[in-house]
């Protein structure tokens, strides 16, 4: 049998990108994007889904070590913050002279990308 391959859905938004989160636990929480996961469609936030994880004692840390660390969450949880005028907003895309597509705000139709 032939295993269809799920195509995610390319996302829109990208590493250092403010966003944010408008459902889940998280809801109302900003932050800057840390990384993004395209084939899964997640991303990692500053501050968002914080997870605790519990490091094994060794010898320079007999007692082990609590640390907490941001989890991926999915992108369709969060929503873009423009730069420009500061609201969350959709993008639509923008093809530049030069060949270049560019995401613009759907809002204020500024382009969010660094040029
Ligand atoms: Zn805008």
């Amino acid at each position: 049998m032939r295993k269809l391959k799920i195509k995610a859905k390319p996302l829109e938004l990208k590493k250092g990108d403010t966003v944010i989160v408008i459902s889940g636990k998280d809801k109302g929480l900003k932050g800057k994007i840390i990384r993004t996961i395209p084939e899964k469609g997640m991303v990692v936030v500053e501050g968002v889904n914080m997870q605790t994880h519990f490091l094994r004692p060794t010898q320079d840390m007999p007692q082990g070590k609590i640390t907490k660390r941001e989890g991926p969450i999915y992108a369709s949880k969060v929503q873009l913050i423009c730069p420009h005028c500061h609201e969350k907003t959709r993008v639509s895309h923008k093809i530049l002279d030069n060949g270049k597509s560019v995401r613009v705000c759907m809002n204020c139709h500024e382009v969010i990308d660094k040029i």
